[in-house]
């Protein structure tokens, strides 16, 4: 009977002793779990090579991601990494072709169970029309961050590597979930919809001058501390499944002594729709107004927007855009608001759906 007794005892200390090794080792294996993000590269200065230390000029997307990858090892430490290399360029030769083959491969990579987010590294040229690109086909609430680096790869003090660390730790952040695709540069972090390159050169030059960045990078962590409140990703109902091609659109400079060539020339070369650089609040010569009321009665949809880095173009100031079908872009720059007209074109040529998009984006 004691022996029972006691038999029992040590079998409960057993099990009371079993079932905390099984909860430590499942606390354990929580605490050890990181959430995979998929570093997908582009190419960009964050890949940069100088051909010499000292020299001024270097190549852009020089280095490969495996090659970015090694060079931060504290990456492994935040998340488990993979890398894959879409396209090697620099920004400046981004395209319709390489936009849809990305976006079909971040939504590709966010419907898998095993990928929890994706970074983006990219050359900083044209960051603001590519993010913004992916922030309204991403079918997707998971994080997505575009990341890139104003001095080369070989540079002294580059700032790709840290810019690189602190793009994966906003990844791994649950709370960047839903936030919509993110840019991360220079400890600051900034709403896709938001954020525009200002300085040709410098390391703090991405801004969002009409909102603000929505988060900082502090000593490894991220602070994410607004929500954009554009409709975005999952919000967007724009997709580009299935398409091939993109609705051809350009933009317009507009300056003093504008004459109509280069709107002609647009219309003549097949445009579908003109954003104009406005000067001031989204105008334009006489000459250039005319020549952009005569592409909209040929059925180009024209979006007014400014030359000005912040303020939003407002309908019907000094040009009737009731009267001359015109759209007024809002707070979105031309390089934005020429992406949000190409997807809306998609969509429909009807420049009242089209302003009420260019309010809900
Ligand atoms: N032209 C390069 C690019 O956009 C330089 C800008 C950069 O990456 O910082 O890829």
């Amino acid at each position: 009977m004691q022996t029972l007794t006691s038999g029992r005892v040590i079998s409960r200390q057993a099990g009371a002793v079993l079932a905390s090794a099984v909860l430590l080792a499942v606390t354990a294996t929580a605490a050890l779990a990181k959430p995979h993000v998929a570093i997908v590269a582009t190419g960009g200065t964050i890949a940069g090579a100088q051909t010499s230390p000292q020299g001024p000029g270097y190549t852009a997307g020089a280095f490969n991601i495996e090659t970015l990858i090694a060079g931060v090892p504290q990456l492994k430490d935040i998340a488990d990494i993979s890398g894959e290399q879409l396209v090697k360029i620099g920004s400046q030769d981004m395209n319709d072709a390489v936009w849809l083959k990305l976006a079909k491969r971040v939504n590709e990579l966010l419907a898998g169970k095993d990928v929890d987010a994706v970074v983006i590294t990219h050359g900083t040229d044209t960051m603001e029309e590519t993010s913004y690109f992916l922030d309204l086909v991403v079918n997707s609430d998971k994080p997505v961050v575009l990341v890139g680096s104003m001095r080369p790869a070989t540079a002294i003090s580059a700032d790709g590597p840290g810019n690189l660390y602190d793009a994966v730790t906003v990844a791994a952040d649950p709370d960047a979930k839903g936030r919509g695709v993110l840019v991360v540069l220079n400890d600051q972090v900034f709403a896709a919809r938001d954020v525009y390159k200002t300085n040709t050169t410098q390391v703090d030059t991405f801004k969002a001058l009409d909102r603000g960045p929505i988060g900082r990078v502090e000593e490894g962590s991220a602070e994410l501390f607004e929500v954009p409140t554009g409709k975005h990703t999952t919000a967007s109902g724009f997709s580009v499944a299935g398409t091939d091609t993109l609705p051809k659109v350009d933009i317009v400079y507009a300056y003093a002594n504008m004459g109509r060539e280069l709107i002609d020339a647009a219309v003549k070369a097949g445009a579908k729709g003109i954003v104009v650089a406005g000067v001031g609040n989204g105008n334009m010569t006489a000459e250039a107004l005319q020549a952009l009321t005569d592409a909209r009665k040929q059925g180009v949809v024209v979006v007014r927007s400014t030359r000005l880095p912040s303020g939003a173009v407002t309908r019907n100031a000094e040009v009737n855009d009731d009267e001359l079908g015109f759209v007024a872009a809002e707070e979105l720059k031309p390089g934005k608001a020429r992406v949000l007209l190409k997807l809306a074109l998609m969509k429909t040529s009807d420049p009242m759906q089209i302003q009420q998009m260019f309010r809900d984006y």
